[in-house]
């Protein structure tokens, strides 16, 4: 039995009972809301263990679910939205959402969402600030500033490892070019997001077994980065 609760907002039925009749095959359990007023106050009520979000609803955005969720939880949201347009993820992104998915979606797709979820919800699940962070092969030592792959010290320049320990703080989740320079450089600059894709690539360079298949670090083209769980 999957113990997993799961928060369903969606107006359109049709979608909303595939995504239930889904989950329910899957012993995931799951509470339904078609408002966005509704979402918020299902979220806060059942404390979900992650929400799935269309962004298009009838009485507020999906983004401004979001902000009010985030003012008081961390519960990762999943955006499964009709708009295809890039600048929708990264508005739903940069709010606080985790994790998008566009619609038509396959259910095959939806459950793979939530897996990857429910993984960085495990290892998360330790503590937050441990100080020492493993993924595969790849290790790092925050309190020495130091990263390891195999057992071998990466070479890493100062502003590669602060890439990397940001995108491993945030192992599961798509992190927005802007999200990254900010952390990086504290601006977010269209040349910075140049300057982002030349040092991501020297990185991968020294991280990635073959740089052209990356196993550690995904890219989302036009939205930004993610760092995957090996398994
Ligand atoms: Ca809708």
């Amino acid at each position: 039995m999957n113990k997993f609760l799961i928060l369903v907002v969606e107006d359109d039925p049709p979608v909303r009972n595939l995504i239930a009749t889904t989950l329910k095959a899957h012993d995931y359990r799951y509470l339904t809301a078609d408002t966005g007023e509704g979402a918020v106050m299902e979220a806060a009520s059942h404390a979900p263990d992650v929400i799935l979000l269309d962004l298009g609803l009838p009485d507020m955005d999906g983004v401004e679910v979001i902000r009010r969720v985030r003012g008081w939880s961390n519960v990762p949201i999943i955006v499964i939205s009709a708009r295809s347009e890039d600048a929708d993820k990264i508005a739903a992104l940069d709010a606080g959402a985790d994790d998008y998915l566009t619609k038509p979606f396959s259910v095959d797709e939806l459950l793979a969402r939530l897996r990857v979820t429910q993984r960085r919800l495990a290892l998360m699940g330790g503590d937050e600030s441990a100080s020492v962070y493993e993924n595969g092969a790849l290790r790092i030592d925050f309190a020495a500033g130091c990263a390891y792959l195999d057992g071998e010290e990466l070479h890493l320049t100062a502003i590669e490892y602060k890439l990397l320990c940001l995108l491993a703080r945030n192992t599961g989740k798509v992190l927005t070019h802007k999200f990254i320079t900010q952390g990086v450089w504290g601006s977010s600059w269209d040349n910075d997001v140049a300057s982002l894709r030349v040092y991501m690539a020297t990185l991968r360079k020294k991280l990635e077994a073959a740089p052209g298949a990356p196993q550690y670090i995904q890219t989302h083209i036009g939205i930004g980065y993610r760092m995957i769980k090996v398994e």
